[in-house]
């Protein structure tokens, strides 16, 4: 398998890759265009807009529909996934939303992977079932059974790599070149977990990237936003969707996610040697029935995760031995983690799916989508690693 993990951003990338560097009034960092609408200085400017001659190609004619401090992000994450363009959203989910109205028609089939955000999958299954949109959910990775689901109706496969929160990668390659030789099916891959610091999908083949930019890319839970990346004719379907429904990201929003994506690829390498390192003092401790982290070699994933990443991410999950009242207790015990929901900010996060994300399953159904009980999943931040490894391994030692 040729692989292009090689060629995922830097450091340098992450403070320059995409910066506009020549701003108005000289200024080094983003303008926060708060504006809500933007003038014409007579009628005939008016018109040479309208009819697309405008000599600026970035000039806006109303908030909904452009933002500059907003492009600038939109380029800020096209450069560093590689892609001709990009379009931002207010959150992860309204990227998905309108990401999927976008390339979908009722009578249209979608192939979903099972193990993904639970929202997404309740959009596909539920709400655009509601508008006559059919779907095919699959084992995470199962690229056997995605290609058996495929149908003559289907246009889109929507995967997660990693998934939340088992960590299953999927040969983004192989699922490209499978969904290509099918014909008019197009592929979107939620690459939140990953990162473009650990891997590039669209360099695999992928025709669109989507990520939850409330998680790594801005960093530091503090703002919601979602940013999809690909070629610029489906990205402007996207954008004119959202011209539409309206999911518009706010400037402000915008200049924070590109504060946070200036030090991405720093948090990200601490974050992937941080969690590597939890992950392996987790596998060897006594109370710890199982680690699910793709960079260790007892994943299903290692091989894939290896050779298509950089690193395995900030995301440990692990199931405690003595079930759900066990790891609650760890949970507890932890001290520097805080319970909450998100990832991949600078604070490390503790959650145990089943009292929180799956609130609503009982054990059985809990087994069925592969979610133990005893599961707590771990965000690991930038704090120092060894703090961390000793905080959790006292915490374990409560179980
Ligand atoms: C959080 C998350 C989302 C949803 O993003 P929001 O910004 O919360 O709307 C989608 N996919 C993944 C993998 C996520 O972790």
């Amino acid at each position: 398998m040729s692989t292009r993990k090689d060629r995922t951003p830097t450091s340098t990338d992450a403070v320059h890759a995409g910066i506009d560097r020549g701003r108005s009034h000289h200024t080094l960092t983003p303008s926060i265009a708060q504006t809500a609408t933007y003038t014409f200085e007579n009628t005939a400017t008016l018109e040479r807009y309208m009819r697309g001659e405008d000599p600026d190609p970035e000039r806006e004619e109303y908030g909904r529909y452009g933002n500059p401090t907003v492009r600038e992000l939109e380029r800020r994450v096209a450069a560093l996934e590689g892609a001709e363009d990009a379009v931002a959203f207010p959150s992860g989910m309204a990227a998905t939303s309108s990401a999927l109205l976008s390339l979908l028609k009722a009578g249209d089939h979608v192939v979903l992977f099972r193990d993904c955000y639970r929202r997404t999958r309740q959009f596909v299954t539920q709400t655009l079932l509601r508008f006559g949109i059919e779907h095919t959910v699959v084992a995470a990775g199962d690229l056997a059974a995605m290609e058996a689901a495929i149908r003559p109706n289907t246009r889109l496969v929507v995967t997660e790599s990693p998934t939340n929160p088992l960590n299953f990668c999927v040969d983004l390659e192989k699922l490209a070149a499978i969904v290509k030789s099918k014909g008019r099916i197009r592929t979107l891959v939620d690459s939140t977990f990953a990162t473009p610091i650990n891997s590039l999908p669209l360099s695999l083949g992928i025709d669109l990237v989507l990520h939850s930019a409330t998680k790594y890319l801005s960093g530091h839970n503090d703002v919601l936003g979602g940013v999809v990346a690909g070629p610029s004719h489906l990205i402007s379907l996207l954008r004119d969707t959202r011209g539409i429904v309206g999911s518009v990201l706010d400037p402000h929003a915008a200049f924070l996610i590109m504060r946070g994506l200036k030090t991405l690829a720093l948090r990200v390498e601490r974050q992937n040697a941080s969690a590597l390192a939890l992950a392996k003092a987790f596998e060897r401790h006594p109370n710890v029935e199982s680690v699910h982290y793709p960079w260790l070699e007892s994943h299903p994933s290692y091989a894939v995760a290896t050779s298509q990443m950089r690193g395995g991410g900030a995301v440990v999950s692990f199931v405690v031995r003595g079930g759900r009242a066990a790891a609650s207790r760890v949970v507890d015990a932890a001290r520097i983690p805080q319970i909450a929901a998100s990832l991949g900010g600078v604070e490390s996060l503790i959650e145990q799916p089943a009292i929180m994300s799956f609130f609503e399953l009982g054990d059985d159904e809990l087994g069925k989508i592969g979610i133990n009980p005893a599961l707590i999943r771990l965000s690991v931040g930038i704090e120092d690693t060894d703090d961390l490894v000793a905080d959790l391994l006292n915490a374990l030692s409560q179980a």
